[in-house]
């Protein structure tokens, strides 16, 4: 244990620490939590709070309410993960709204003998949010707080940060660093066979109706886009793509669907 460790202060109790949070926690996304999964959680929010630098553009002026409501969001995919699963960056910069980003795009014109010949496109998009590989995630602020108020799937706090679980290993390309245990032929498998059966419906015009088209742009989008209806549509992502949710139970390490019903009704449906 490093000496940081020892010096760390022990986090607040329950009782301290649930009433500081409990605005955020009654919000739909953390429905079903029991107390000690709540109160784990906001110790990562604590974190969360304390680690990250918080910035506003143009004007914008970042409350202790909206930090808390995107560090508790940000926290949730971690809360059986390594806590130190985002220190690798810092920086949440918020806009007032969408906001633009130039993108540059490589195209390969030819291959010689000399190698390739190409040209870089530089496109401006219009965004909600960005999780930048050299650093910071960028959000939309007013996206964000709307994605918070109810279960629609749409959640681009959750999109960005599972971009960023799958950076851990390098670019964002579906492919996250797997646990113990877990099986990468069994994960490439199973993505792939989604993956190809969402374009597939997507050029069908059969997609589900809760699904984002957007999940079938790329590899990684899809894992961003799955990985938001997991946690806001669990039972939607376990019926249309039950082998797909259930590499999903493994990565994240929890099942909000079984959260969502309860012990009860998930004993008596086992
Ligand atoms: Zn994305």
């Amino acid at each position: 244990m490093k000496l940081f460790d020892w010096l760390r202060r022990p986090p607040p109790p329950p009782e301290i620490l649930l009433p500081q949070w409990q605005a955020v926690l009654d919000l739909p996304l953390f429905a079903g939590l029991n107390r000690d999964d709540a109160w784990r959680l906001c110790v990562l929010g604590e974190r969360f709070l304390s680690r990250k630098q918080w910035v506003g553009t143009e004007g914008l002026l970042v409350t202790d309410a909206m930090r808390r409501l995107l560090a508790l969001t940000a926290s949730l995919p971690i809360l059986n993960l390594n806590e130190d699963s985002f220190d690798d960056w810092r920086g949440v910069i918020l806009y007032p709204a969408p906001f633009v980003v130039r993108d540059a795009r490589p195209e390969m014109l030819s291959v010689t003998q000399w190698g390739g010949v190409g040209v870089v496109h530089e496109e401006d998009q219009i965004q909600l949010g960005q999780a930048r590989g050299d650093g910071p995630i960028l959000l939309s602020w007013p996206d964000a707080e709307r994605a918070s108020q109810q279960l629609d799937g749409f959640n681009v706090i959750l999109h960005e940060i599972a971009h960023k679980l799958d950076m851990l290993n390098g670019v964002a390309d579906g492919f996250p660093p797997l646990h113990r245990g877990m099986q990468r032929l069994r994960w490439t498998e199973v993505w792939q066979a989604n993956y190809r059966l969402m374009r597939w419906q997507a050029r069908m015009g059969q997609l589900p109706h809760w699904l984002d088209a957007y999940a079938c742009s790329s590899p990684a989008e899809c894992f961003a886009v799955l990985s938001e209806t997991f946690f806001e549509l669990p039972f939607a992502v376990a019926t249309d793509y039950p082998a797909l949710y259930q590499q999903l139970v493994l990565f994240y390490r929890q099942d909000p669907r079984a959260r969502l019903m309860g012990p009860h009704r998930a004993e008596s449906t086992a």
